[in-house]
């Protein structure tokens, strides 16, 4: 399957997935996830119509935007958005700050520190995502869901961030339906911190294998790559 077909095929199941649970397929954003994958195939699904692109690796990430930059540059005017997937280390803070339209995976009051004062000196106000560990076991990065209330008084309290959302990955497995106790919760997260005064307009959760759970779950943004450009090496 080409590009186009197979973005086409994501794009569809998107749409049963809201038929599915009464939703607005409109209401749910794809986030083309990009990482590993060359220019010339991210070229093409620019020109099948996607803007937004995920990618977990800053340096990467830099190299691809200006290879895009000099290869196609009529294509930079179709206002093509980055997110960065990947963890983020506060020293490539200013990197990103330049790079990313939102930043899907702040954890700690620290990296949002780095990140607010790169955004202060760049005079930009940096959209961000909270990534939440829902599951104690392997997950590396995420905030505990305990951390969460004072995480976000922290980041409110930053003029150069705004904070659009929450953003989960469960723990990898073959069955989507084992991801939708996560995605539930982080739905409940939702509504617990909107009560508080953090208004989430943003639920990243969903991947190639289990995006149309997050869907039936809430979710407002899927990251899909594999189901796009087909499995990766790493
Ligand atoms: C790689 C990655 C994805 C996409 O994974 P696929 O299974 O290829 O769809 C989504 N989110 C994050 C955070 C990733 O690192």
């Amino acid at each position: 399957m080409g590009i186009p077909e197979a973005l086409q095929t994501v794009q569809n199941r998107i749409k049963e997935a809201a038929a599915k649970s009464g939703r607005n397929p409109d209401d749910i954003k794809l986030v083309v996830v990009s990482k590993t994958i060359g220019l010339q195939r991210i070229i093409e699904a620019i020109q099948a119509g996607e803007v937004i692109f995920g990618e977990n690796r800053v340096q990467e990430a830099r190299e691809k935007i200006a290879g895009l930059e000099r290869e196609a540059p009529a294509l930079t005017g179709m206002s093509v958005q980055w997110h960065l997937i990947g963890h983020l280390q506060k020293n490539k803070a200013r990197t990103a700050v330049r790079l990313f339209n939102l930043i899907q995976t702040v954890d700690s009051s620290g990296l949002a520190e780095e990140i607010n004062s790169s955004a202060m000196k760049n005079g930009k106000i940096q959209e961000i995502l909270v990534q939440v560990k829902l599951s104690d076991e392997e997950a590396k990065h995420g905030v505990p869901e305990k951390e969460l209330l004072p995480l976000l008084e922290k980041i409110g309290a930053m003029d150069h961030l705004r904070f659009r959302g929450l953003m989960t990955m469960p723990p990898f497995s073959n069955d989507p339906d084992e991801s939708r106790p996560y995605f539930r919760r982080l739905k409940e997260l939702s509504y617990k911190i909107d009560k508080e005064g953090f208004p989430v307009n943003v639920l990243s959760m969903g991947m190639s294998n289990d995006f149309e759970v997050g869907i039936e779950e809430g979710a407002t943004m899927v990251r899909v790559g594999s189901a796009i450009f087909g499995q990766r090496r790493r």
